[in-house]
């Protein structure tokens, strides 16, 4: 579960649009990467997939269901951001399992998901802290986890390392990519860094003014760039 097709999807914000006619379908499982400069379109997009916004027209589909007329709550994707709001005065386990209490879980199956997704990211030993005394990576962690419990078919993450400094941002890059090695649940990642593209993804999608310019593994994108701006974006010698 996590086949996500977009069809002829288009967005726009009054008379200006954002999103011109774009088809794409991103597999199960696959870790796929928008990648592209500032006000691409990356953000919308994901939030059109997320059902955050609407499409102006064209269908999403999640596991062949057509998605437009599900709410946000019930397509079964995960949206993490960058900015993460943990509550303060929680413990990492019970920011962890809040939408869990939230949805009325059983307190058992809410702590049999929450010990699954604190082994995941290595936050075990730390689910008796409060956000205060974790540092940045390990708030982002806590972050994710709350993702991770809901067991979504996808994740969606928006520039979620943006926030850490760069020695951070390494780490939690791994983290996400073991994460993912572990789950095999398709996730979407945004990123406006090249650098993580191509050390992240199993497929990248080039964005550029709201259309795609390639879709294709790093490799091929190194290999052969079909213009320019993917060339300059990616960083191969064309
Ligand atoms: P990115 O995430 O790639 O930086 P965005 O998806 O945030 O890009 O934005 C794409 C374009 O859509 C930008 O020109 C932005 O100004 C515009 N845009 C995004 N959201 C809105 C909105 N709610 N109303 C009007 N314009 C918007
Ligand atoms: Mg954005």
């Amino acid at each position: 579960m996590g086949r996500i097709v977009l069809d002829k999807v288009t967005k726009s914000f009054g008379d200006v649009t954002v999103i011109p006619p774009l088809d794409l379908t991103i597999e199960d499982g696959e870790f796929t990467v928008f990648v592209g400069p500032s006000g691409c379109g990356k953000s919308t997009l994901l939030r059109l997939i997320a059902g955050l916004e609407d499409v102006s027209s064209g269908a999403i589909l999640i596991d062949g269901q057509d998605a437009t007329s599900i709410p946000p709550a019930k397509r079964g994707l995960a949206m993490v951001f960058q900015s993460y709001a943990l509550y303060p005065h929680m413990t990492v386990r019970k920011n962890i399992a809040f939408p869990l209490r939230m949805a009325g879980m059983d307190k058992a199956e809410q702590n049999r998901r929450v010990e699954q997704a604190a082994d995941v990211l290595n936050l075990t030993a730390y689910l008796d802290r409060r956000p205060g005394q974790l540092s940045g990576g390990q708030r982002q962690r806590v972050a994710i986890g709350r993702a991770i419990v809901r067991e979504p078919s996808a994740f969606l993450f928006d520039e979620p390392l943006s926030n850490l400094d760069a020695a951070l941002r390494v780490g939690m890059r791994l983290e996400i990519s073991e994460m993912h090695n572990r789950l095999q649940t398709t996730m979407i990642y945004v990123t406006h860094d090249q650098v993580e593209a191509m050390t992240m993804a199993d497929k990248i999608v080039v964005l550029h003014a709201g259309h795609i310019e390639q879709v294709g593994s790093p490799l091929d994108l190194y290999r052969a760039p079909k213009n320019l701006f993917v060339a300059g974006f990616i960083g191969s010698p064309k």
